[in-house]
């Protein structure tokens, strides 16, 4: 059945799970990829450049802007980051569905972009457990630690605008709920309707 991809676009303050939240989604649907973003941060231990991010130099990244090659971009604590338009739109046009966890900055941008796109935000149980989580990480120095604790209360705030809200205070529950709302879209009328009106002339 033919239709164009889905776009899923999440977002949370650091240390709500979205990362992990996404790569147990990621394995479970065929038609779901993660859209890989470019950044000017350096990798952490483990990450793999073209899986995790593609790791560019800050020049590089300023000349695919000034080229108009992100679908979105912004500064984030102090790096930057930004989705190819390119990437976006093959997925899109080849009807694979993607997820983009990206930030807040970035989904508003999208949204004036894709009318489509289905917006969700992952939010922590509290903010002392965000802290616990984030201490617990330890890939980052202390005080980019408080950065990105400070910065979760904007970013919490901008929540009210999504489409959906993912609480992830227990993990298999939060999966239970990311995938009933990818199931549930797959299955708007919208999105299935094209390919099946012909089939069953409605
Ligand atoms: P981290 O450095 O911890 O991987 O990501 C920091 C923040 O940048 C997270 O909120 C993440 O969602 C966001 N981010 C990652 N990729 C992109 C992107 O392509 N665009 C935007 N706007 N934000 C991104």
């Amino acid at each position: 059945m033919k239709r164009e991809g889905i776009l899923f676009v999440i977002s949370a303050p650091s240390g709500a799970g979205k990362t992990t939240l996404c790569k147990e989604v990621i394995d479970i649907f065929p038609n779901l990829r993660h859209s890989v973003s470019y950044t000017t941060r350096s990798a952490r231990p483990g990450e793999v450049h073209g899986r995790d991010y593609f790791f560019i130099s800050l020049d590089e990244f300023k000349r695919m802007v000034a080229a108009d090659e992100f679908a979105e971009w912004a500064e984030v604590h102090g790096n930057f980051y930004g989705t190819a338009l390119k990437t976006l739109e093959e997925y899109k046009t080849k009807g694979i569905d993607v997820i983009l966890d990206i930030d807040c900055q970035g989904a508003h941008q999208l949204k004036k972009r894709y009318n489509g796109a289905v917006y969700l935000f992952v939010l922590p149980p509290s903010y002392q457990e965000l802290r616990r989580r984030l201490d617990c990480r330890s890939s980052d120095a202390p005080e980019v630690i408080d950065r990105r604790i400070e910065a979760a209360a904007g970013e919490i705030k901008e929540s009210r605008w999504y489409d959906y809200i993912i609480i992830n205070d227990v993990f298999p529950k939060a999966v239970e709920e990311l995938k009933s709302v990818l199931i549930a879209e797959q299955c708007k009328t919208n999105r299935v309707l094209t390919g099946v009106s012909e089939l069953f002339e409605i």
